[in-house]
């Protein structure tokens, strides 16, 4: 399936299903294992993502990382890829349009993948793949079976990075919830839960970010 992934790849790079092929640089597809047990999927690209091609490249990106670090995973071991494989202008939500136009190749690839855990970051990741409007806030961090790409599939949805940017208590509820996952795909888990957040996590965090939720929300990603 590795093969029939790079193809893909190579065919959508000219995908031009909606507007945003016209003011994207280059489609990002995906990134990571292709015969990975564990897919991560976000939101949309960003500036830096539609500069490089690759999905994660950005400060949420750097976070995944340091998430991934902290139960013993590197990003090589994963796949990353986003619901909408091109940028929307100034990084704004996704339109319903755009989602529908785009949807079937983040279905192809889960196919193609068939990992046995899909972890959604925010809202838009987990509404589509679960099927129900049910906002992230609710679901997070609670396990769902679903059937995707006709396969059995644990979907385990999570708060974006980019909001545990804004927020530490976010921050805080991101790591439990990642520290869960080990578990989920059958390992014993790599660090206990409650354990102190890495130095490099403490970094990131410095200095206080603000306080307002609000971009966020405009983010969708509550
Ligand atoms: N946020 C996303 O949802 N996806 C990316 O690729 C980068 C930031």
């Amino acid at each position: 399936m590795i093969e029939a992934l790079a193809q893909y790849a190579e065919e959508t790079s000219g995908c031009t299903r909606c507007p945003l092929s016209a003011t994207r640089t280059q489609v990002v597809f995906g990134s990571g294992d292709a015969a990975a047990e564990l897919m991560f999927v976000g939101e949309a690209p960003g500036f830096h993502e539609d500069q490089q091609g690759v999905p994660f490249v950005g400060q949420a990106g750097k976070l995944l990382e340091t998430l991934l670090q902290g139960i013993g995973l590197s990003r090589d071991e994963v796949y990353v890829a986003n619901v909408l494989k091109c940028r929307p202008p100034g990084n704004r939500d996704p339109q319903p349009e755009e989602i529908e136009a785009c949807e079937s190749h983040l279905f192809h690839q889960i196919e193609l993948i068939r990992p046995a855990l899909v972890a959604t970051l925010g809202n838009f990741a987990t509404k589509l793949l679960s099927g129900r409007p049910t906002g992230i806030t609710r679901v997070h961090g609670v396990p769902q079976q679903v059937t995707l790409g006709g396969n059995e599939v644990t979907l385990y949805p999570l708060y974006h990075p980019a909001a545990a940017l804004y927020t530490r208590s976010m921050l805080s509820v991101l790591e439990e919830d990642f520290a869960r996952i080990p578990e989920l795909l059958g390992r014993r888990s790599a660090a206990p839960a409650d354990a102190a957040p890495e130095p490099e996590l403490e970094r990131q965090l410095e200095p206080e970010p603000p306080r307002s939720l609000e971009p966020a929300v405009q983010l969708g990603l509550f």
